[in-house]
């Protein structure tokens, strides 16, 4: 071993031990034996530790010292046809920012007549991110709130190539997944792209695995479906179905004719914020506003120059008071944060029409949660009378579509108390989805943002992300492989090639 390579490992050897714990107490050559092994056939060159005055980047050069593997016959061959070099990103050693490892990748020319590139067990073909950098990269973006361009940055590999890692395992585990025995599930739509794109996903209500994700609200949309769970024998067991609309329940009676058909809360009472209270809301700033200008007017008038700006904040601040306010009236009031609560109680207090609906969300939880099938029914024609009751004392009469609504649903939304179908579940998807969303993953590749709503919701007890536990990772041949240079363990390295290294 020349001087040099000595002295280099020397260095380096130093360095590991002071950035890897488990290595500050062991032999210098077992240090750089520890961090060589990763690279079988490759011996460090030399290396450099470059710093931007607050993080510090490794350079590892890498030369090698066997001849190269035929990626067609496995066979090593002396026959080397050109070599490029390559500089690919590593896992950060600790306390580096970035690793980067520089070598020259030969091209072979076999007597098998392949003439390709090396294969490296450590390195994937046509790729600029080391195995275990890869399987590293993976599992960061399965972590949940790790948005994409987080990782990105963590890595310092661009957005596409994370986003082609995440979405390489993602269809490995998800595209097709296992589903259990099926007894109550919920279809369940959402928009998209402002309400202009929709996605319909299929959950499975007793384990929260969402099973199928597709594109579209439209009845032909979610047949395909039902038709894969007909060929997998899966829609015996389902007893029944949540869903959301006329059109979901249609088709789930076509190939569910055994199973009851659910309204849940959690959609009525979102159409409940969309139909009623959302309009009432603007009707009320409409009200307050047309208030505003007569009293403008009114004052002009009478002799007074109250200017245009006094009006336009006027007109500013009842907007702002009502922004969103349709969102306090639904929700339960203990889960008011003291200031919001405030704020409610204003409201009804200001106006009569808000004081009216407002007791309808919690009659609808009411009505959810009744212990016996009369008690719903009786709790239905009691909120059924109040939104009627309503249109008429007050002049409101968009409330008149949400009663028909609840009328024409009665059957579905009485079933929901026979199956005692929580909504925490449904909930809960639907607000990881917004979240989802709201990260800007792929919109522009729906099969991605479809296998992402899946992994994100994998189900209690059944999730398909354990095959990937340990160093395992999904590789560019859809192979759930070990990210193969895990270094050997400290304690099985040979003493002979210690006591080799120490004398050199
Ligand atoms: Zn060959």
């Amino acid at each position: 071993m020349s001087e040099y390579a000595s002295t280099e490992e020397t260095s380096l050897a130093n360095l590991l031990r002071r950035k890897i714990p488990c290595l500050a107490n062991v032999p210098l050559c077992e240090a750089v034996r520890y961090w060589m092994s990763m690279y079988p056939g490759f011996t460090l060159h030399s290396h450099e530790i470059t710093s931007d005055g607050v993080q510090q980047i490794g350079h590892f050069y890498l030369s090698p010292t066997s001849d190269p593997v035929c990626p067609d016959c496995g066979q090593t061959t002396s026959r080397i046809k050109d070599s490029k070099p390559r500089t690919v990103i590593e896992q950060p050693l600790p306390g580096l920012h970035r690793t980067y490892i520089h070598f020259h990748l030969r091209r072979v020319r076999c007597k098998c007549g392949c003439c390709k590139n090396e294969r490296l067990p450590w390195l994937d073909p046509k790729q600029r991110i080391t195995r275990r950098a890869a399987s590293a990269v993976q599992q960061a973006v399965r972590l949940e709130g790790n948005t994409i361009s987080k990782v990105s940055s963590m890595f310092g590999i661009n957005r596409k190539a994370v986003k082609e890692l995440d979405k390489r395992q993602l269809k490995k585990l998800f595209d097709k997944p296992q589903i259990g025995r099926l007894r109550r599930i919920a279809i369940d739509e959402s928009a998209l792209h402002k309400g202009h794109r929709y996605a319909t996903a299929f959950m499975d209500l007793d384990t929260g695995q969402v099973f199928a994700v597709v594109k579209g609200k439209r009845k032909d949309d979610i047949r395909p479906v039902f038709e894969d769970l007909k060929q997998r024998g899966l829609l015996e067991s389902i007893e029944c179905v949540a869903v959301m609309n006329a059109g979901f329940a249609a088709v789930a009676k076509d190939y569910l004719p055994q199973a009851d058909v659910i309204y849940d809360l959690f959609h009525i009472l979102q159409n409940f914020t969309a139909m009623v209270l959302a309009p009432a809301c603007k009707h009320m700033v409409k009200l307050k506003a047309d208030e505003l200008r007569e009293e403008f007017e009114k004052r002009r008038q009478d002799g007074q120059t109250p200017t245009r700006e006094w009006l336009n904040k006027q007109l500013r601040d009842v907007r702002r008071d009502y922004r969103k306010s349709e969102w306090l009236l639904v929700t339960p009031p203990d889960a008011l944060k003291p200031e919001r609560q405030q704020r409610l109680e204003k409201l009804i207090e200001d106006n009569a029409l808000l004081a009216a609906l407002y007791p309808v969300a919690g009659k609808l939880r009411k009505l959810w949660r009744a212990d016996t099938v009369e008690d719903a029914m009786e709790c239905l024609a009691d909120i059924i009378e109040i939104l009627k009751a309503v249109s008429e004392s007050l002049d409101f009469k968009e409330v008149l579509s949400f009663a028909r609504l609840l009328e024409n649903h009665s059957d579905g939304i009485l079933n929901a108390c026979k199956h005692r179908v929580g909504t925490n579940r449904l909930e809960g998807a639907n607000n990881k989805i917004k979240v989802l969303k709201r990260n800007a993953y792929g919109f522009k590749d729906f099969e991605y943002f479809a296998l992402k709503i899946k992994g994100l919701l994998p189900g209690k007890g059944c999730s398909a992300w354990w095959e990937l536990s340990g160093f395992k990772m999904v590789d560019n041949e859809e192979r759930i492989v070990d990210a193969a240079y895990e270094p050997l363990p400290l304690a099985r390295l040979s003493s002979n090639a210690c006591q080799a290294l120490q004398s050199a």
